[in-house]
């Protein structure tokens, strides 16, 4: 089947029941649910780019097995430029969203893609995982399913060690194995995008190591989200049911966050792609290097949030007429090197790629790897430079309906400024306090902060790749030079 339209896909989710829970209530159907279907919208809007004239041959890439124009973010990178069109691709979808959907389906589909590139590595202790992984990726590529994934195991203590404190009572764990399965029982986070997805992939974070005696945890696999037994609990939206007007982020990027439970799920065997093998659980993401792929996809939605967050600061400093003064330079010049960081850090990794031992285009690592940890101070730091630019501003929002009350002469004469109208300051604002202060906004803040393990977690990460030996070297050299002089 090639690419899906937004219709198709908006059909596959009311086609398949699954258990969703929000504020006590089980949603019957997610594209209509208030809470829910802006979100879904926004995501169809995504599967319709792949079937616009003008972007088909950006969005898409021929099926090396169907000859169908399949979405190119499941290609499995063999060139640079293969790389570059797969960018270009995430670029697209992270810009419809203006970067506020971190969980694309791009994200799990490259991932997919680089495991598939190196189904091998599946298949070291039991061979017929490596076929399950390779049967799987075929199958969510040529239906271009939407997955949303679930890594982290919810914990009843903390180890100093940071060591996985894992039991029983809360984590993730096989009961048994069956002829047709594994069944599976216990709680993960964060499953992003849970409810307008169709699958679950549940595997490891690449960084939380796992122990040994972990074996019962250590799975990888992959079902439909409505296997019986899967229960996905919402946090509160926060699409409030406002207008674009009054929230424009947040009526329309709404991708919500789920705690699973998996109440005696069956997992059948063809799903199983890692079962208790803690070694290879602890090494997926490095040895098939999936963890550099997603980072491109983050890279691409980061690139696509400083842009967002430039241009509205942009227009509040020319909308207050402050953009000329120093202080407003300062803080407007610091989102430019962010923005530009970015860009620079995804030039290099495509740059620098190179192909790894599985034959597939890797970015190279460390200025990818980078993009993750520099977001994490980064993005709060830009959502703190709007708050700084705009002051009272953010308190002087009335919503779309003021403007239709007695009181509208009033906020049209004084609310205006020399370079816009009131209503357009206003609705700029309200752009703004989406990005920087309303509960939408907030989330996102944690979003980057944690989204990518938490920030202790990955500067050990930057630590132990980094090449330390040749800045070393360098200052031993420095240091001899004594000696000669
Ligand atoms: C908005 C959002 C969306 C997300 N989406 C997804 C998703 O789609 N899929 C998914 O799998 N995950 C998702 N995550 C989860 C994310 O992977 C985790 O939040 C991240 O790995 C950190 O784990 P944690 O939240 O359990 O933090 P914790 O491990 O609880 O850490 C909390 C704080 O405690 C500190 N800390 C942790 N352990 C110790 C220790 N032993 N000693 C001292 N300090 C410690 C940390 O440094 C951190 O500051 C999402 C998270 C957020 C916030």
């Amino acid at each position: 089947m090639p690419a899906r339209t937004g219709q198709e896909y908006m059909k596959g989710l009311q086609e398949q029941p699954r258990e969703i829970w929000l504020r006590g209530e089980r949603i019957a159907d997610v594209t209509t649910h208030p809470a829910l279907a802006n979100g879904a919208r926004t995501i169809a809007a995504l599967y319709d780019m792949q079937h616009d004239p003008a972007l088909r041959d950006d969005m898409t890439y021929v099926s090396p097995t169907t000859g169908d124009r399949v979405g190119l973010s499941f290609i499995i990178p063999r060139t640079k430029e293969e790389l570059e069109r797969r960018r270009v691709m995430m670029l697209h979808w992270a810009r419809r969203s203006c970067g506020m959907m971190g969980r694309s389906p791009d994200f799990m589909n490259v991932t997919f893609a680089a495991w598939a590139g190196a189904a091998e590595f599946f298949g070291r202790n039991r061979p017929e995982f490596a076929e399950n992984l390779r049967r799987y990726y075929e199958y969510i590529r040529e239906n271009d399913l939407t997955l949303t994934h679930s890594l982290i195991n919810l914990q009843r203590n903390r180890t100093v060690t940071g060591v996985p404190s894992l039991s029983h009572e809360a984590a993730l764990h096989v009961v048994r194995e069956t002829d047709a399965g594994i069944i599976v029982r216990g709680a993960r986070i964060l499953a992003t995008l849970g409810p307008l997805s169709d699958e679950i992939a549940v595997y490891s974070p690449r960084l939380s190591q796992m122990a040994e005696g972990h074996s019962p945890y250590a799975l990888n696999f992959a079902i439909p989200c409505g296997t019986p037994g899967v229960k996905f609990l919402c946090r509160e939206s926060f699409d409030l049911g406002r207008s674009h007007f009054d929230h424009p982020l947040g009526s329309r990027f709404e991708e919500m966050d789920c705690v699973v439970f998996f109440d005696d799920v069956l997992v059948p065997w063809e799903r199983v792609f890692t079962l208790g093998d803690v070694g290879m659980i602890n090494a997926t993401a490095h040895t098939t290097h999936s963890t550099r792929h997603s980072a491109h996809q983050g890279a691409a939605k980061n690139l696509a949030k400083c842009e967002l967050v430039l241009g509205v600061a942009l227009l509040m400093t020319q909308t207050l007429g402050n953009a000329h003064l120093p202080h407003s330079e300062e803080r407007l010049s610091e989102l430019m090197v962010h923005t530009e960081v970015m860009r620079a850090c995804i030039r290099a990794a495509e740059a620098d790629a190179a192909l790894d031992e599985w034959g597939v285009m890797c970015p190279a690592a460390l200025p990818i790897e980078i993009t993750r940890n520099l977001f994490m101070t980064a993005y709060p730091r830009m959502a703190e430079i709007l708050q700084l630019l705009g002051s009272s501003s953010f308190m002087i929002l009335p919503s779309e309906a003021d403007f239709q009350s007695p009181l509208a002469p009033e906020i049209e004469q004084y609310l205006a400024t020399d370079t816009a109208s009131a209503r357009d300051r206003v609705k700029l604002f309200r752009l703004a306090w989406d990005i920087a202060g309303s509960a939408f906004g907030s989330r996102q803040v944690l979003y980057e902060r944690f989204f990518a393990s938490d920030p202790l977690t990955r500067a050990r990460a930057i630590n132990a790749m980094y090449p330390k030996e040749e800045a070393v070297a360098r200052i031993q050299e420095f240091l001899a030079r004594d000696n000669e002089e």
